[in-house]
């Protein structure tokens, strides 16, 4: 059985339709040829993905905000410069920062978590992460157990932050979403599943986290047989998750942005599939240029 994290919400108990969103302010739009490890802090217009669900991240960092009648859920503060802009968009779409209730974390990386303790103490909410990522989160700096730890930046380390299990639901009124524990990228990669309605037009919603094998100059996956078989499983779970939907951390690996922009399909079931697909490549050859001595 799954447990729920329910965050007890006393001071909104309107019984309204959800809150509609005003017309957003021209806002440049990103380069649609941008290298994709650029842009990680610049605002990216803010924009409905589907039904309750925005995009209010930057043009290289997703962040993804999740509306309710009974509070919000922000998934990923993007980089450490990041949070101005994050808010900026809740606020232009007509939502308040104060209405978030919970912060979540697709991985303890700082172009994901950088700027979590900032929009932490600007919306109050606490931080909700798997264990793994919790640890990293408080001390704002990863361990080892990273196989990218030795090139990775620190970050502001996040205050409030309070551990959920694989699968433990986090419940804000009517709004639920489920993580999925998908170590590898990183030890606390999670990936998150939700549903929404536009009237009787539903759809499932999977923000899955980052899949790719990389690794500082000290580690190879070869030697954490444990790792690889975990993050192995992490991938067959990506391809398992209801699909309709397909969001990622950084939004060009699943051509997010021009997708938003209608000039791809946004609704895809076998997205989730593909994604899996490719990291699976991914880690396959990694291993094999562990083997050849040609890992990057
Ligand atoms: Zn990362």
């Amino acid at each position: 059985m799954r447990l729920a994290f329910t965050l007890v919400v006393l001071s909104m108990l309107c019984a309204g339709t959800a809150r509609a969103a005003p017309a957003v302010d021209s806002i440049p739009a990103c380069p649609a040829d941008a290298d994709p490890m650029q842009g990680w802090s610049t605002r990216a217009p803010p924009r409905k993905i589907f039904d309750n669900t925005y995009y209010v991240g930057t043009c290289g960092i997703s962040s993804i905000l999740v509306v309710g009648k009974q509070g919000d859920i922000l998934i990923d503060g993007a980089t450490e410069k990041a949070p101005a802009s994050i808010e900026a968009n809740i606020r232009a779409l007509g939502f308040k920062l104060s209405d978030v209730k919970a912060i979540l974390n697709t991985h303890e990386h700082s172009d994901h978590a950088g700027g979590l303790a900032r929009l932490q103490r600007d919306t109050g909410a606490p931080v909700l992460a798997r264990a793994p990522s919790a640890a990293t989160l408080r001390r704002g700096a990863s361990d080892r157990s990273d196989p990218q730890f030795a090139q990775l930046d620190q970050y502001p380390p996040v205050a409030n932050v309070h551990v959920i299990a694989d699968g433990q639901v986090v419940q804000v009124g009517e709004l639920k979403l489920t993580p999925h524990a998908t170590p590898g990228h990183a030890p606390g990669s999670t990936s998150w599943t939700w549903r929404s309605c536009e009237g009787p037009h539903c759809v499932d919603i999977t923000y899955a986290d980052s899949l790719s094998a990389l690794a500082d100059k000290h580690y190879r996956y070869a030697d954490h047989p444990a790792y690889v078989a975990a993050f192995r499983h992490s991938i067959d779970t990506v391809a398992s998750l209801p699909c309709d939907i397909l969001l990622s951390p950084h939004p060009a690996a699943s051509n997010l942005l021009a997708r938003l922009d209608g000039e791809a399909p946004l609704v895809d079931s076998n997205a989730c599939k593909r994604y899996a697909d490719a990291a699976r490549k991914n880690l396959e050859q990694r291993l094999q240029d562990e083997n050849h001595g040609t890992a990057p």
